[in-house]
């Protein structure tokens, strides 16, 4: 099982949207595919239609090793299963801290369902939390969405700090698969400035990390969120182009 995580460090980038796509995406061709919400806003949990009932166990009990990991997983549709998060996933904050070993406790829970799926796709926090370190330290691979603007640019830029603090510790030994520019604006043929000047800087940033082709403003990416399907399903294959060069670049590491 190959481990995505998405993550950075900031509100509205673009994670919780480049996580569902490319889950279903690769759901669709036929891969076993295990999303998991490390967000207690339980935004991809919500989206992806499941609803935790009382007493079933989450993120939370999965962490603190109170189920077992497999029973922490919910099927969401064909090849698609969940890892779901409530807002009670706050409280792995504490569990985590007080570990002493946060930023690999997911990493080992998930190695116990490592043979069931090909593919684990994590939705990170904004802030920059234990939850948030436990889910980039799981990561074999790591994706930055960021927007197009100056608080995306700030938030590669914090994203790119953190994942060097654990390299250090040695949490994360994995690959940093691209920054994916997010709510590129264009109007017509013309690029709006504010998008191309930010996706400029973050090519700067980047040095050799890739920058995606980027998510563009564009009404179509909410509409297949929220009637569950694929960009390509509504008729929008060119939309996909960023999951589809993840796609290539997590197949090359099979
Ligand atoms: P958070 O840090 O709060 O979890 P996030 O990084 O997960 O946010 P998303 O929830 O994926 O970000 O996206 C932020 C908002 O942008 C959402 O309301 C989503 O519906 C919207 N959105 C998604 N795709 C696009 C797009 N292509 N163009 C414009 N808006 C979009
Ligand atoms: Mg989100």
């Amino acid at each position: 099982m190959l481990i995505l995580t998405c993550t950075s460090l900031s509100g509205g980038q673009g994670k919780t949207t480049t996580a569902i796509l490319l889950g279903r995406r690769l759901a669709q061709e036929g891969q076993r595919v295990l999303m998991v919400d490390a967000d207690p806003q339980s935004n991809l949990t919500f989206y992806l239609g499941h609803e935790v009932e009382e007493n079933q166990p989450t993120l939370l009990e999965v962490l603190k090793k109170q189920v077992s990991t497999e029973d922490g997983i919910y099927e969401v549709s064909e090849n698609l299963w969940l890892i779901p998060a409530d807002d009670g996933l706050d409280k792995a904050q504490e569990f985590l801290s007080s570990s002493g070993m946060g930023a690999i406790v997911l990493s080992k829970r998930l190695k116990e369902v490592a043979d069931l799926f090909q593919y684990c796709i994590i939705d990170a926090p904004p802030q920059r939390s234990q939850i948030c370190l436990t889910a980039a330290g799981a990561a074999d691979h790591i994706i930055i969405p960021a927007e197009a603007s100056s608080k995306g640019v700030n938030s590669l830029i914090r994203t790119l700090a953190l994942i060097e603090e654990l390299r250090e510790i040695d949490a994360f030994s994995g690959e940093i698969l691209g920054i994916l520019p997010f709510r590129d604006k264009w109007v017509g043929n013309n690029q709006v400035a504010q998008s191309k000047t930010s996706i400029e800087t973050m090519r700067t940033i980047a040095e050799t990390i890739p920058v995606l082709p980027s998510i563009p403003e564009s009404e179509q990416f909410k509409k297949a969120i929220d009637k569950g399907v694929t960009l390509s399903s509504l008729g929008f294959t060119q939309l996909e182009a960023p999951f589809q060069q993840i796609i290539e670049g997590l197949q090359k590491n099979v």
